[in-house]
Formats: structure tokens, C-alpha cells, sequence
């Protein structure tokens, strides 16, 4: 008897990698590894949340409508120009499904979101990693690499998790230089940390095949709710939701995303929290030798002086019950990338690594 095979391709897809929040042994742990929000959700995301049991037997909205005209207020955009996801993930799930597939080339860089060659395997492309630049996205090396094959470009800004900025400028250059055959996926997860950028929602306007992608998971703390939505030219939209299943998001994340993304004050207060937060965190991981690029985000990405460094470290940082990230499989073997906690978290980081460090914790 023949015994029943995945489709070809299939096997070659990676399991993502990342999210573990458990040590074995350790009962309380501080997860600094998913650049969470280490506040939580707005107080009135969670009471919307609670009023929306009542009506949990009912389907949700499919279309999404109330959702997308709050976040088309918030962000002075279009709201039929806007998709939204079970996180960005599906949005990022619907472009390549829609727009690659098996013969096609999906270009990523090479410290870029892990999930973009998971993405394009799972469509049948091929995905094809190109180097950056001191960990900076590179124009001219993605422009090198583009063929009539390539149908997506993905590029992460500011970068995970590099944390560097692609300049406006770079940013232009590539949506002028690409071809109308491929799209440019501006992933904007961490936007909202940024001061004075838009996402890319600009660059959208400008050119037809530009798309932003933004997520509630990061700021809006919202990532066990998993949503994140899209921006682009309404003829692409209208391709996406046709690859969207029809109750993609459920009621209960529809209300909280909209009660997140109506409450200013609340991203205000989670905006500074973690620009104070975060500059002490380098700071102080500075001052023992550790040191990190500027970072604009919820998350820097600290450096040892070498790989085996970077892994005693992340191996006793588990022993004290922390959790950072390990970016080997991002090409950056020397570092580990930790996420701005809360106070208590930040302290408690910097004194384990001092004391991994030999120093006085
Ligand atoms: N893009 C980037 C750069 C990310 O870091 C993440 C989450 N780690 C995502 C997209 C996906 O986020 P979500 O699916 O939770 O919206």
C-alpha cells in the first residue's frame, strides 16, 4: 500500500521557532523573548472584551467594518483600503498566497522576521535571504537579487531584531527601482515605538504596489488576541480578502482591537514607559560591557563577545527564571535580543547579567 505523502515542498517548510514562555524547574518566569508589551492591554480593550460574552454565541462581523474604521480614524487612512488578520502574521499569510507561488522568488534580508520564508514555503515559493549591511537592510543588495521571478520583497522597519531604521530615502528608492511585477511589504510590527514615522502608509499612496502591515500584538498588547491588518491600494486588497476566510477574526479580538486602537491615552502612557525603560536597560547593560545598537523599538539587542558568550548567558538568564531570545537563527549568533519589560523585569535582567558577568548582582 502507498503510503500517503505531504505535498511537495511541505517538509522543507521551518517550524517557527520562538515563543517558548516555560523553563522546566522554574516556577515564575519573566518573559522578555516576544517583545510583549510588558503592561498589558488597555484597561478598556479588557472591559470590552468582558462585554462582548454576551454575545459570543453570534458569529463576528465579517467584514470587519467597525474595526477598520477605527483604525482608518486613528491613522487618517482609508478604511476600504484596509485587511485585517489573525495577527500579521495571516496578513503577511494572505500577500504570499495570493501573489507567489511555486517557480516564484520571495526576497527577505538576512536578519529580516523570521516568518518570511516560512510564509513563502507555505505558498510554494522560493525564498531567497539577502545580506544587509552592518545590520541595516540594503537597497542596492535587494535590487541585486530581484529577477523577473521575484514577486514579493519583504523588508521589516524598523528591523527585528536589529532594531535599525531603513531610511525614507532607501525606502523611495527601492519602491521606484522594483519592478510593477513585485510587491514591497513595508512590515511595520513595531511602528508605533517609532516617533515621526507612518509606517510606510505614505510610501503606499505614492506607489501601487507598496502594502504596510502593522500588528496589535506589540504596543497594543494585544498578541493573545492575534490581530494585525494591512494597508494598500484597494486593487490589492480586493485580492487579499478574497484568500481570507470569511470569520478570520473572532468577536471578542474585533472588539478588543478596536477599544486598544480608540484609546490614545493609553499608547501614550505605554510609549514612554518604554522609551524611559529601554535607555536605562542599554545603559546599564553599557556600563558591564554589553553593549546594543540605539534601538527605537520595545526590544535591544544586546551583544557578548561571542556566540558561546551569548549562549552561557541565555542559558543562566533560564536558571534566574528570564527569558530572552536567542537571534542565532537571524544570523546573529554573538547576541540576544530582550525585550523592554516592566521596571521590576529590567532590573531584574541587568542584575543576572551582571552577576553571568562575574560582577556584583
Ligand atoms: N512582523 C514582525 C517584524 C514581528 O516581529 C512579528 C511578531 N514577532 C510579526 C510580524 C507578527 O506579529 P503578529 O502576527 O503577532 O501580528
Amino acid at each position: 500500500m502507498t503510503k500517503i505523502t505531504p505535498q511537495p515542498g511541505i517538509m522543507d517548510i521551518a517550524l517557527y521557532q520562538g515563543g517558548q514562555s516555560h523553563v522546566a524547574g522554574v516556577e515564575h518566569v519573566i518573559k522578555l523573548s516576544s517583545n510583549e508589551n510588558p503592561f498589558g492591554p488597555s484597561p478598556k480593550a479588557i472591559e470590552a472584551v468582558r462585554d462582548s460574552a454576551a454575545t459570543l454565541h453570534r458569529y463576528p462581523s465579517t467584514d470587519h467594518a467597525s474595526l477598520r474604521a477605527a483604525i482608518g480614524e486613528r491613522h487618517a487612512l482609508d478604511p476600504a483600503r484596509i485587511i485585517c488578520g489573525v495577527g500579521s502574521d495571516e496578513v503577511l499569510q494572505f500577500i504570499a498566497q495570493a501573489y507567489a507561488g511555486v517557480g516564484d522568488e520571495v526576497i527577505y534580508t538576512e536578519h529580516g522576521f523570521s516568518m518570511y520564508p516560512i510564509i513563502a514555503r507555505m505558498a510554494g515559493a522560493t525564498p531567497v535571504m539577502v545580506s544587509e549591511r552592518d545590520r541595516r537592510v540594503d537597497v542596492d543588495n535587494i535590487l541585486a537579487a530581484v529577477t523577473e521571478q521575484t514577486r514579493i520583497v519583504f523588508v521589516t522597519n524598523p528591523g527585528n531584531p536589529t532594531s535599525t531604521m531603513i531610511p525614507e530615502v532607501d525606502l523611495v528608492r527601492l519602491a521606484e527601482a522594483l519592478p510593477q511585477s513585485c510587491l514591497m511589504v513595508i512590515d511595520g510590527a513595531y511602528t508605533e515605538f517609532v516617533n515621526g514615522f507612518d509606517g510606510g502608509a505614505s510610501l503606499v499612496d505614492r506607489f501601487e504596489n507598496v502594502i504596510m502591515t502593522r500588528t496589535f500584538s506589540k504596543i497594543y498588547g494585544l498578541g493573545g488576541m492575534r490581530v494585525g491588518w494591512g494597508y494598500a491600494a484597494q486593487s490589492i486588497i480586493d485580492v487579499l480578502n478574497r484568500v481570507r476566510q470569511p470569520f478570520n477574526l473572532s468577536l471578542t479580538a474585533l472588539a478588543a482591537a478596536e477599544a486598544a486602537v480608540r484609546d490614545d491615552d493609553y499608547l501614550t502612557f505605554c510609549h514612554g514607559e518604554n522609551a524611559r525603560l529601554r535607555v536605562w536597560l542599554s545603559e546599564e547593560l553599557a556600563k558591564i560591557d554589553v553593549p546594543s545598537d540605539a534601538s527605537c523599538t520595545n526590544f535591544i539587542l544586546a551583544r557578548f563577545a561571542d556566540q558561546a558568550e551569548a549562549e552561557a548567558c541565555d542559558v543562566y538568564l533560564k536558571t534566574q527564571g528570564l527569558i530572552v531570545r536567542r537571534v542565532a537563527g537571524y544570523n546573529l549568533p554573538n547576541a540576544l535580543r530582550i525585550t523592554v519589560g516592566d521596571e521590576e523585569a529590567c532590573r531584574r535582567v541587568v542584575a543576572a547579567i551582571t552577576a553571568f558577568k562575574g560582577g556584583a548582582a
